[in-house]
């Protein structure tokens, strides 16, 4: 049985003998537990290597500590709910018939490799130390050419976006490096779709050019060295800074983080 499944029968059966409040308990756990199952079902294609969300996260060091078994905590139910909209939307919201499409792309060979190897290869096999993967969201063929666009949920709460966040650029510029050595498609086009949850998942479409091939590679190449290295060093950004409404933080590792000296850093 699935981890939070025992805790959630355990929570059920301790009823308070108030019948109303038992009903309410119950609705409310058994919500919690449809999010986490959906939760559950969409990380079916997260093989046990580096996935692009490393190395687009705003703070390399807390990609590392998620790679370490013993810093892993239990999602919470606000993370929880925030990633259930996401699951959503990405599996309602499908924009052209080639969608979902998980690659896998080996960083120091320079090269694709078919996901179902990575998935054949036993748990401890070193080469996953060197492979990356990742899902696209839709790959669209408009015109003359070949676009990757990428569904983002966020809360605009009356502030109008100008343009694509730049870790969502990189993301799909690491996407166009994959697609290419995985199918030889070169999209010259990148399409963000933000969707505002606030306001009935109003659409805003952000287009730009994607980066030549090289200049990801490199990103990538460096990357992985800093992850191999160590400890990356910390940055410091709305993830841990506290700075809003609530002061809350982002990042569970930050206990850790201080441990390793991130003061030095702030
Ligand atoms: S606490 Fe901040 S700096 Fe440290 S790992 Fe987390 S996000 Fe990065």
């Amino acid at each position: 049985m699935k981890p939070w499944r025992v805790a959630f029968f355990e929570q059920n059966s301790a009823a308070n003998g108030n019948i109303e409040d038992d009903i309410k308990d119950f609705v409310v756990n058994a919500f919690h537990k449809a999010q986490r199952d959906a939760l559950w079902k969409n990380s079916g294609t997260r093989l046990d290597t580096w996935h692009v969300s490393d190395f687009v996260s705003p703070c390399l060091r807390k990609s590392h500590y998620s790679k370490i078994p013993e810093l892993k905590t239990a999602m919470n139910d606000e993370m929880a709910a925030i990633l259930f909209q996401g699951v959503i939307v990405h599996d309602n919201v499908i924009l052209g018939s080639i969608n979902e499409l998980t690659m896998c792309y080996d960083i120091e060979k320079r090269e694709n490799i078919d996901p179902s190897t990575v998935k054949a290869m036993e748990k401890d096999d070193p080469r996953k130390k060197d492979i990356l993967t990742g899902t696209l969201d839709d790959l669209l063929r408009i015109g003359d050419e070949y676009v990757i666009a990428d569904k983002k949920t966020y809360n605009a709460r009356g502030y109008v976006k100008k343009e694509a966040s730049p870790e969502h650029i990189l993301q799909v510029n690491i996407y166009k490096l994959m697609l290419k050595y995985s199918y030889g498609i070169e999209a010259n086009y990148g399409c963000n779709l933000y969707l505002d949850k606030g306001d009935g998942y109003k659409e805003l479409p952000m287009v730009y050019k994607t980066a030549p091939i090289e200049e990801t590679q490199k990103f990538l190449e460096t990357t992985l060295k800093s992850f191999k290295d160590g400890i990356p060093d910390p940055t410091i950004t709305f993830l841990c800074n506290g700075k809003n409404k609530d002061k809350k933080i982002y990042c569970n590792f930050l206990e850790q983080c201080e441990k390793d000296g991130r003061e030095k850093f702030v």
